[in-house]
């Protein structure tokens, strides 16, 4: 892997999760956790979540320990403690399993499961006072970007995502921008084209929050790989990764987190 360190000063810490979407079995979670955990041992400056599917909190939570580095994120939640609602999963159940973070408005829930931004408005509050922080993801379609959309988008996104949420509760938030057409395709965003979002992104949520809002994390996911995370990592906006394919390789998402890393400046004198 090239490394491509640049050093720009970071006020916000990085953050770097692994959305392992429907895949890993309970058995493989164990293994693939060892391994990761292995790998970052010696990791202190990034925060580093891995979200495995609800089967595998248990065995992922089991493996990690309980003061481990690695933080465990679940990758949707029901607003709801308890209730008749078949085939969902509660925060207080997710946290009971050790559970610190959940994903909420990943775009393949928009796509599939009809999720909007009203529901991620009222999860993302839920889950706060359940003590889940939320990475709230937003992005435009390719339809949406070549039509010159993409602002609009992602700021409707934004407005309509965190409508109800809780100004005591923002330094717990994390911000994803996932350009739908860039999620499991390849096609990552170039760094610029990323940037550029994330600053108005930036830039809104200091609307939104005042002051609080500059110390939101934001994130880009998109087809992150080794290969060009410090690239995207070194611009001012992105704070970190949301990382889909390649989390599920502990090699390729230490390199990735490695990327991530804040450059110490001896390492670049
Ligand atoms: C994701 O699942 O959020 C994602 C960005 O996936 P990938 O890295 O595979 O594009």
């Amino acid at each position: 892997m090239t490394k491509t360190k640049i050093k720009k000063s970071i006020p916000r810490r990085p953050f770097v999760a692994g959305n392992w979407k429907m895949h890993r079995t309970a058995s493989d979670t164990k293994i693939l956790i060892e391994d990761i955990v292995q790998r970052v041992q010696k990791v202190a400056t990034v925060d580093m979540v891995v979200c495995p599917p609800f089967t595998s909190l248990p065995a992922a939570a089991e493996t990690l320990g309980r003061h481990s580095i690695l933080a465990l994120g679940a990758q949707n939640m029901h607003q709801t403690k308890e209730g008749a609602y078949t085939g969902e999963i509660s925060g207080p159940m997710l946290r009971e399993l050790g559970v610190r973070y959940v994903i909420l408005g990943h775009s393949e829930r928009r796509q599939y499961f009809s999720e909007t931004d009203a529901s991620v408005a009222v999860k993302a509050e839920a889950a706060v006072g359940y003590h889940l922080r939320p990475i709230v993801c937003v992005g435009e379609t390719l339809a949406q970007r070549e039509a010159g959309e993409t602002n609009q988008v992602v700021e409707t996104q934004i407005r309509g995502s965190l409508a109800h949420f809780p100004a005591a509760h923002l330094d717990e938030l994390v911000i994803a921008y996932e350009p739908v057409w860039a999620i499991g395709t390849g096609k990552v965003a170039t760094p610029k084209q990323a940037n550029e979002v994330h600053h108005r992104i930036r830039k809104l949520l200091v609307t939104l929050f005042g002051e609080a809002g500059s110390s939101i994390r934001v994130i880009y996911g998109g087809s992150v790989k080794p290969d060009n995370a410090a690239e995207l990592m070194a611009e001012a906006d992105i704070d970190g990764a949301l990382v889909g394919g390649a989390s599920l390789d502990a090699r390729s998402f230490f390199d990735i987190i490695e990327a991530a890393r804040p450059v110490r400046a001896s390492e670049n004198d």
